[in-house]
C-alpha cells in the first residue's frame, strides 16, 4: 500500500524556503470548493517537495481532475500568483505558440484558461465545462508545476 496515505503539508516540505500562498489561501472561487482545499494543498506540497512516491502526485492529480471546481480553483490560484510575479500574465503563458517555446511548455489547454483569466469573457465558465477529466488533469498538473517553477526560478522561470 502506497500512494496518498502519507501527508504533504507546509510543515512537511523539506527544501524550499520561499513559499507562495497555498491554494487554500486563495479566495478566488466558489465557496463550495473550500471542501477540496486540503487536497489542492497536498498536491501543491507534493510537487514542491518532489515526492519520491511514484503514485503520489498521479493519485492527487486524479482526485483534483475529477472535480471541475477544484481544478478551476487550482488554475485560478496559479494564474493569480503568476500575475503577482510578472505584474500580469505574460504572453508566454496566454499565447500557446509563445508558450510552446518555453522550457515550461504548458498544454495549449492551460494557455486557453490562462487567456480567459487574463481577459475574462462571457465564456469563462463554458470553457471549463468543455474540458474532459483527462484535460483537467493536464491543466492541474501545469498549474502546480508553474507555481513550483516560480518558487525555484522566480521571474526567470518562463525565460530561462
Ligand atoms: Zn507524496
Amino acid at each position: 500500500m502506497s500512494g496518498v496515505d502519507h501527508v504533504h503539508t507546509a510543515a512537511a516540505v523539506r527544501r524550499r524556503q520561499r513559499m507562495f500562498v497555498p491554494p487554500s489561501g486563495a479566495y478566488l472561487s466558489d465557496p463550495q470548493v473550500r471542501a477540496g482545499d486540503a487536497l489542492l494543498d497536498r498536491l501543491f506540497y507534493a510537487t514542491v517537495d518532489e515526492c519520491p512516491d511514484p503514485h503520489c502526485r498521479p493519485l492527487l492529480l486524479d482526485r483534483v481532475a475529477a472535480d471541475v471546481g477544484a481544478t478551476r480553483k487550482l488554475v485560478d490560484w496559479a494564474c493569480w500568483i503568476t500575475s503577482e510575479v510578472y505584474c500580469g500574465l505574460p504572453a508566454e503563458l496566454v499565447n500557446e505558440d509563445e508558450a510552446a517555446t518555453t522550457v515550461f511548455s504548458p498544454s495549449p489547454l492551460f494557455c486557453r484558461l490562462a487567456a480567459e483569466y487574463h481577459n475574462p469573457g462571457p465564456a469563462f465558465d463554458a470553457v471549463y465545462a468543455t474540458y474532459e477529466t483527462v484535460q483537467r488533469r493536464q491543466v492541474a498538473d501545469n498549474a502546480v508545476a508553474l507555481v513550483d517553477g516560480l518558487q525555484v526560478w522566480g521571474a526567470d522561470f518562463l525565460y530561462q
